[in-house]
């Protein structure tokens, strides 16, 4: 198929960049101008994109799949232009914490995914005196071990800061990077029982900036102690980000903490109850420039939907945890890259390459030759507004509902294949999604 008219965001350039794209079995096979094809897509100018790579997400299946199963959150995924997932293993069940649970998950999943996937593997407090064996047998199909240091899961339990050495110890072996959710435990448990009025403000008291800051802090300091990879999960305060910027830790941050405070969420409620909470104003400012310095390293959606029924309930009850997929990147580019807060290439690393760098996706990450065809094809003259209820998602409430956005994702390619239009729908069938081990 030939890309006809693209105004393409290629590595390196400064600006879009008028152009054909080529594809051939799936591949980017030549990018130049007056290219011909039997097979013709003419994009009429339109902006495009590598697809977005979206390193956390929750989508799960087996298990949870009342909240989304594999091909509802991938249909997100395509429709929000995300051409690879990383999900997480906590929230299937049972937990991806051995080789046995990860094949059974892949034989759960496989047939439903739309776009491509990769996994992480878990260490919980209940698989931790056999993560040496389990490590070592994940290594060579995750992308990363995932670890907390406070953990809702009844199924997935936190890891203290020993046990969490060790496993960073045993993970630098293999090569493969521990993510961290860091929130102080003995902080928020004593938090906890302190008997807080069940309001947002009463909520925040149990979860504020310095619970975060203490975790960070100590998970920063085992990571250098070990000199592994340890990598800091959505980032949500200016302090945190600062300590991972002076350290040797990678960190991420998502859309909901780069727009929202503790205004709004006082404002929005419980769809805007994300763990960690967003933080007081001032913070998310903070944030958008560290993100645009490189010292936080890219932005990850950590999708993760219930159904309208588990939200609405009072704020300690809640479900914590909101859909984004199919919000992410047109956020990204109205309020970073149209706002001026992210040049053009920081859009790119942010949205993929930073992501397929870190975890190691072959052939992913940018619109370059040899690279899988994962485009997304941005209709920048149109103008939308956002609707949970039109979500694929099987979470419809969003604190971005009804939020103005400029430009609309008009198509997007998984290797060369339309899987969504923007005026047909979802066009790729279950399976058609592929597991990519860590190169
Ligand atoms: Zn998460």
């Amino acid at each position: 198929m030939l890309i006809k008219n693209a105004l393409a965001a290629l590595p390196g350039g400064h600006d879009f960049i008028r152009c054909d794209i080529l594809i051939k079995d799936g591949k980017i096979a030549q990018i130049g101008s007056d290219l011909s094809d039997s097979e013709i897509l003419d994009v009429k100018g339109k902006q495009v994109f590598p697809g977005v790579i979206d390193p956390h997400v929750h989508l799960n299946d087996p298990g949870f799949t009342q909240r989304e199963d594999f091909y509802t959150g991938t249909c997100a995924a395509a429709a929000g232009g995300v051409t690879t997932i990383i999900d997480m293993p906590c929230t299937s069940l049972p937990p991806v914490t051995t080789l046995q649970n990860l094949q059974a998950k892949l034989r759960e999943i496989e047939p439903k995914a739309i776009v491509d996937f990769a996994l992480y593997g878990g260490i919980s407090g209940q698989s931790f005196a056999h993560c040496e064996k389990n490590i070592a047998e994940l290594s060579e199909f995750v992308s990363g071990f995932k670890t907390y240091l406070i953990s809702g899961m009844d199924t997935f339990h936190s890891l203290d800061h020993f046990q969490l050495e060790k496993v960073l110890k045993i993970s630098k072996k293999y090569n493969r990077p521990v993510l961290v959710h860091a929130e102080d435990i003995s902080y928020i448990q004593s938090a906890q029982q302190a008997g807080f009025a069940n309001s947002v403000a009463g909520y925040y008291k149990t979860r504020p900036e310095i619970a975060e800051l203490l975790a960070v802090n100590s998970a920063v300091a085992l990571a250098e102690n070990t000199g592994a990879d340890l990598h800091v999960v959505h980032v949500s305060s200016a302090a945190a980000a600062q300590v991972v910027a002076n350290s040797t830790v990678s960190g991420e941050t998502a859309p909901h903490y780069l727009h929202f405070d503790l205004e709004d969420f006082q404002k929005i409620g419980t769809p805007l109850k994300v763990t960690p909470p967003v933080k007081q104003p001032g913070n998310k400012e903070k944030l958008w420039q560290f993100l645009a310095e490189g010292k936080l390293d890219f932005v990850a959606t950590d999708h993760a939907p219930a159904p309208a029924a588990m939200k609405n309930a009072s704020i300690m009850q809640a479900y914590s945890g909101i859909p984004g997929l199919e919000t992410s990147f047109t956020y990204l580019y109205n309020a970073g890259f149209m706002q001026k807060k992210l040049g053009l290439q920081r859009l790119l690393q942010v949205t993929s390459s930073q992501a397929a760098k870190k975890y190691y996706l072959k052939d992913k990450g940018a619109i370059k030759v040899g690279n899988d065809a994962d485009l997304l094809i941005y209709d920048q003259n149109k103008n939308w507004v956002v609707d949970g209820a039109k979500f694929y998602s099987k979470g419809k409430l969003t604190p971005f509902q009804n939020m103005k956005f400029q430009g609309k994702i008009d198509k997007t390619l998984v290797r060369g294949k339309i899987v969504y239009d923007e005026q047909v729908g979802i066009l790729a069938q279950p399976g058609s999604g592929r597991f990519l081990k860590p190169c």
